[in-house]
C-alpha cells in the first residue's frame, strides 16, 4: 500500500556535498555580516534561503477525509464527510451528496464515493489521500491503475496539470455487498444521455445530478430542467433518481488548485455511482465521443477503472461520433421535444442557441436535415460561429461538420466561417504550446497533430 522513498548511495553522496557547500556559503555570510560590506552579502543570503527551501524537513502533504456519515433531512438523506487539505484552501470543507429519502437503503456507507471523487484533486495538489473509512479492495486496486494511466498522459489544453502519484490510505477493505442488480445511466438530457436511454439494454434507472452542469444556486434552471427529465423518465418507463451534491464547489477555484472540470467530471459521476452502489450492478456514463486516446475526464481506458468487483462503471458509445449518436436519436419524439445541450443557459434558457455546444449541435442536426424538427432551439444564426472558442478536444467535431454539410450556398458560407474559426483557434493553441518547455511542446504538438491535421 505504501511506496518507500529510496535514495541510492550516489544520490546521498551528492546531497551531502551540496549540504557542505551550502554550509560554507553560510559561514561566509556570517563572516561578511559582521563586516562593513553587508550590502554585498544579499546574493549570498538568497543562497541560504534557497538551502532552507531545499533541505527543510518536508511533512508529506495530505488530503484527509473524515467523519463520513449519513443523516436524514427534510425528505432527503445526506451522505457527508469533512475534507481537509494542507496544500490548498480546502480546510474543513463539508462535502455532501443528497438523494431522496426513499432511496436511503441504496446508499453504500463506505468511503468509496469519497475516494473516487477526491483522487484527482489529491493528484493535482500533490497530496496523499487518507480516507477514514473502509473502501472496496478492487476499487483501491483500480485507483492505483487509474493513476498510472493518468500519469502517462501528455499535457494538453484540457489535461493541463502536472499530476502527482498519490498514496491512498484507508481503514481496511469493505465486505462485498449485495446489490439489487439494476442497470443505471446518468442522464442530463443531452445527446449522449439520449443515446444511452435508447440503446442500453435492461436500463431501469436514470440518475440526474444537480450541482454539476447546473450550479446549486441556480434553482430556476434546475426546476426548468427537472420537469422535462421527469417527463422523459415517465414516458420511457424508467425510474429517476435525483442527486444533489456540492462536489463541484470543492473542485472549483482555489480549493483544489483550479482543477479543470473536464479532467474530473468522469470521476465525479463515478463517485455518485459508488454512493448508490447498493442498488446497481452497472452504471453507465454518457460518453462525449472524444478521440479515443485523448486525455479527458471521461475516456475509454479510464472509465472502467472507477469500477469495483460488484459494480461496473463505464462509458457507453465511446467509439461513436456525435453525428452517429444524433442520427440515432433524431427521430425520437422525446429528444426532439426535450434535448438539452446547453451549459451556459444565458438568460436562464433551456438551450441558449448561441454557445459553442448549442451551435455545434444545431449545425450537426442541419447536416442531418433534422434541425427543423428540434423546436428546443431558436433560429440558427451562423454569424455566431465567429465568436466561439472550442478547445482542441472539439476541433475534430467541427471538421466533421465541414464534411457533413452539403454544398448549398448557405452551407458553403457556414463552412467558410468554421474554417476561419478553426484556423484562429489552432493558432491560439499552438501559441500556448510555444510557451511551454521543449519536451512538453513536442509531446503536445505530436498529440495535437494526431487530432487536428
Ligand atoms: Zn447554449
Amino acid at each position: 500500500m505504501t511506496v518507500k522513498n529510496h535514495r541510492t548511495a550516489r544520490e546521498k553522496q551528492g546531497i551531502n556535498l551540496l549540504k557542505e557547500k551550502i554550509r560554507q556559503k553560510e559561514n561566509e555570510i556570517l563572516f561578511l555580516k559582521s563586516s562593513w560590506s553587508w550590502k554585498i552579502t544579499a546574493p549570498l543570503r538568497k543562497t541560504r534561503d534557497l538551502s532552507r527551501i531545499l533541505f527543510r524537513k518536508q511533512k508529506p502533504a495530505e488530503m484527509r477525509v473524515s467523519g463520513i456519515m449519513t443523516k436524514n433531512n427534510k425528505g432527503w438523506v445526506r451522505a457527508s464527510a469533512t475534507v481537509n487539505s494542507l496544500a490548498a484552501q480546502a480546510r474543513d470543507f463539508a462535502l455532501w451528496f443528497e438523494i431522496p429519502e426513499k432511496y436511503s437503503s441504496h446508499i453504500n456507507k463506505s468511503g468509496n464515493a469519497f475516494a473516487t471523487a477526491l483522487l484527482i484533486p489529491a493528484m493535482v495538489l500533490k497530496e496523499d489521500l487518507t480516507i477514514e473509512e473502509k473502501i472496496s479492495k478492487t476499487l483501491y486496486q483500480n485507483l492505483v491503475q487509474a493513476q498510472k494511466l493518468m500519469l502517462s498522459w501528455p499535457e494538453t489544453d484540457v489535461w493541463h496539470f502536472k499530476l502527482h502519484r498519490t498514496k491512498i490510505k484507508c481503514q481496511g477493505f469493505e465486505k462485498e455487498e449485495k446489490t439489487s442488480g439494476e442497470v443505471g445511466s446518468f442522464f442530463s438530457g443531452g445527446v449522449d444521455s439520449f443515446y444511452n436511454l435508447l440503446k442500453i439494454k435492461n436500463l431501469k434507472t436514470l440518475i440526474f445530478v444537480w450541482g454539476f452542469d447546473i450550479p446549486l444556486k441556480n434553482k430556476k434552471i434546475f426546476n426548468n430542467t427537472l420537469a422535462p427529465i421527469k417527463e422523459i423518465a415517465k414516458q420511457s418507463n424508467k425510474k429517476l433518481i435525483v442527486v444533489k451534491t456540492n462536489l463541484r464547489n470543492l473542485y472549483a477555484g482555489q480549493n483544489c488548485g483550479y482543477l479543470n472540470w473536464d479532467m474530473a467530471h468522469g470521476a465525479a459521476l463515478a463517485s455518485i455511482a459508488h454512493l448508490l452502489s447498493s442498488r446497481f450492478r452497472a452504471v453507465y456514463i454518457p460518453s462525449s465521443g472524444v478521440p479515443q486516446k485523448y486525455p479527458d475526464g471521461v475516456q475509454k481506458d479510464l472509465d472502467p477503472l472507477w469500477s469495483k468487483s460488484n459494480l461496473k462503471i463505464d462509458s457507453f458509445g465511446t467509439a461513436l461520433k456525435r453525428k452517429t449518436k444524433l442520427a440515432a436519436i433524431k427521430d425520437n419524439a422525446l429528444a426532439q421535444k426535450y434535448l438539452r445541450v446547453c451549459f451556459e443557459n444565458t438568460d436562464d434558457q433551456y438551450n441558449c442557441s448561441k454557445c459553442e455546444k448549442c451551435l455545434r449541435t444545431m449545425l450537426q442536426l442541419k447536416a442531418l436535415k433534422s434541425l427543423d424538427k428540434f423546436k428546443v432551439f431558436k433560429r440558427l444564426n451562423p454569424k455566431l460561429v465567429d465568436k466561439i472558442n472550442p478547445s482542441s478536444l472539439i476541433f475534430s467535431s467541427w471538421e466533421d461538420i465541414i464534411r457533413e454539410l452539403d454544398n448549398s450556398s448557405e452551407n458553403i458560407a457556414i463552412k467558410k466561417k468554421i474554417k476561419a474559426m478553426l484556423k484562429r483557434r489552432r493558432l491560439a493553441t499552438n501559441d500556448r504550446l510555444a510557451r511551454k518547455p521543449l519536451w512538453q511542446k513536442i509531446k503536445g504538438i505530436v498529440w495535437n497533430r494526431k487530432l487536428v491535421s
